[in-house]
């Protein structure tokens, strides 16, 4: 049986509504359920693909070519569970359907609307695509009060109806603030946003208050009282130092019991979380530290390369150090000398990124690690800046560019037109729809037997995701060879080049996905884990 979790949010954003969402799922499993998460975004845009990272954060994207939100992220590496298209779901994209099937004739001449026309699609989304899990958490994005959300409300609460009690739960994060002027702890807000969803239908089961003290008996009493929630069930989420100790945390409060007593399945069972607390004691205790450059574009939000500062994290976990990240807008090396901001650190990462702006700065970037042997991933834009580097650097290609940033004498990077996703042929062109089209989810990769790369995956081939429109070209692979850069993993067609690293660089690998979104806690990813190994070389060097 199949047990619905709906986890809504109140009071404020930013509580944290995606991790608490994900540390539930893992504690669901360290129980021995199996979970599944899904996301409901109540903005109008049909994915967040088209969105700047400055709106949104980062737009992480799944096996099956889905762009989703960056909640999905914490769910994949909390649990393990590869998301997928079907769990991640917009406003913008209930209504396109919806309109279509208008179109399409399919609601037999009634009139259209809200309810029940919507609210049974985003039923359906929720309902659909399920292999029997034993739970599914839906977490319904945005605050509560939100025009937009209503819809995703209304659903829930309908199929909190249809469902009962013993198949669906609710749970609501709110904010207890301290208020420092009174020097007290504040129930209201809390008790304000538990009044608004009743208004709409919802009595939550389980409310979790974010709250960065000790919540006092007295005040855990009161909202129980006037939520109409049990005593037990108004859980501190007490702000930790670090994300791993989250799941931890809301244990020790009595989260996972409180949800499995609202099923009347068994929860007084001593569980094992041995695996978290381990995370949390190298992260607390590192031997050493690094300090890695991420010369970028929106480095000003964190939020915009959430998967990629975890992966780092990670791969400072593998080799048991602490990795400093320094980030830098590398727009700054227009005016500044590279050498004053990279000469200290041990590692330079450019990530993905779109558009000319900063790109000549992310070029410099490029070079200063290839001349200064200082180990450098370029990721995704990363790649094709380090390509670009080298054809006009030691190439001698002058004017080589992509033509993302407009014509060039030397294409070295270019729009792919064609190419191939299993059996299917997919086509752009320069005017395509923006939405949806790019180079999207998991493809095969075929390693160089010998290179590093192949080293360090310890595999001939592998499945990596990605994301870009713009491709390496195959027709400049000699002369880049020239270089001394090497095309060390190629599509398994031969036309795409995927990887290139310098052999007799100490540490030089670009990449044209995304190895960041399947980097977790537990399984830190290879080429992450070699990467800070190498900074943490590099470091005893500088
Ligand atoms: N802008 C580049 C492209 O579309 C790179 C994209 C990225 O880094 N994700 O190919």
């Amino acid at each position: 049986m199949t047990r619905f979790i709906f986890i809504t949010g109140g009071v404020v954003s930013s509580l944290g509504k995606g991790l608490c969402s994900a540390s539930l799922g893992a504690l669901l499993q360290a129980r021995g359920y199996t979970v599944r998460l899904r996301k409901l975004d109540p903005y109008l845009n049909v994915d967040p693909g088209t969105m700047s990272p400055y709106q949104h954060g980062e737009v992480y994207v799944t096996d099956d070519g889905a762009e989703t939100d960056l909640d999905l992220g914490h769910y994949e590496r909390y649990t393990g569970v590869a998301s997928r298209f079907t769990d991640s779901v917009t406003t913008g994209r209930i209504y396109s359907n919806v309109i279509a099937k208008e179109r399409r004739g399919d609601y037999l001449g009634g009139t259209v609307q809200v309810i029940p026309h919507v609210t049974d699609a985003i039923k359906e989304f929720i309902q659909a695509d399920i292999s029997g899990e034993d739970f599914i958490l839906c977490e319904i994005g945005g605050t509560v009060g939100d025009i937009e959300s209503l819809p995703f409300l209304e659903a829930i609460r309908q199929l909190g109806n249809e469902l009962g009690p013993e198949r669906s739960m609710f749970m609501h994060l709110t904010l207890v603030p301290y208020i420092s002027a009174a020097g007290e702890l504040k129930t209201k807000p809390t008790q304000h946003s538990v009044k608004e969803l009743l208004g709409l239908g919802i009595q939550p089961d389980v409310l979790m208050c974010r709250i960065d003290r000790p919540l006092p008996a007295s005040d855990r009493r009161k909202i129980a009282l006037f939520c109409n929630v049990r005593e037990e069930a108004v859980i501190p989420a007490m702000d930790v130092d670090t994300i791993y100790q989250v799941p931890v945390s809301y244990h020790e409060q009595g989260l996972d019991a409180q949800v499995l007593r609202h099923f009347k399945l068994p929860f007084d069972q001593v569980l094992d979380l041995s695996r978290w607390r381990e995370i949390v004691e190298r992260v607390r205790k590192p031997e050493g530290e690094v300090t890695i450059a991420i010369v970028g574009k929106y480095v000003q939000l964190k939020d915009a390369y959430k998967s990629l500062s975890e992966a780092l994290e990670h791969g400072g976990i593998a080799n048991n150090v602490h990795v400093n990240l320094d980030w830098i807008d590398s727009e700054i090396f227009e005016r500044e000398d590279v050498v004053l901001h990279l000469e200290h650190v041990h590692g330079i990462l450019v990530p993905g990124g779109f558009g000319e702006r900063g790109a000549e700065g992310k070029i410099k970037a490029a070079q200063f690690a290839r001349e200064r042997n200082v180990p450098y991933f370029g990721i995704c834009f990363g790649m094709q800046m380090a390509v670009i580097e080298a054809a006009r650097n030691i190439a001698g290609l002058k004017g080589a560019s992509t033509t993302e940033f407009g014509d060039t004498p030397h294409p070295v990077v270019g729009l792919m037109t064609e190419w191939v996703r299993g059996n299917e042929v997919q086509r752009r062109t320069q005017t395509s729809d923006k939405g949806g089209t790019m180079r999207l989810g998991s493809y095969p990769c075929v390693l160089t037997p010998g290179s590093r790369v192949s080293e360090i995956y310890g595999a001939p081939s592998i499945n990596e995701r990605h994301r870009h429109r713009y491709e390496v070209n195959i027709n400049y692979k000699d002369r880049l060879e020239k270089t001394g850069m090497k095309f060390c993993g190629m599509s398994p067609d031969g036309v795409l080049p995927e990887m290139v690293e310098y052999p007799n660089h100490p540490w030089f690998i670009g990449v044209q996905f995304h190895p960041e979104l399947k980097s977790k806690p537990f399984e830190p990813h290879p080429l992450f884990t070699s990467f800070i190994e190498a900074a943490v070389a590099q470091s005893r060097l500088v």
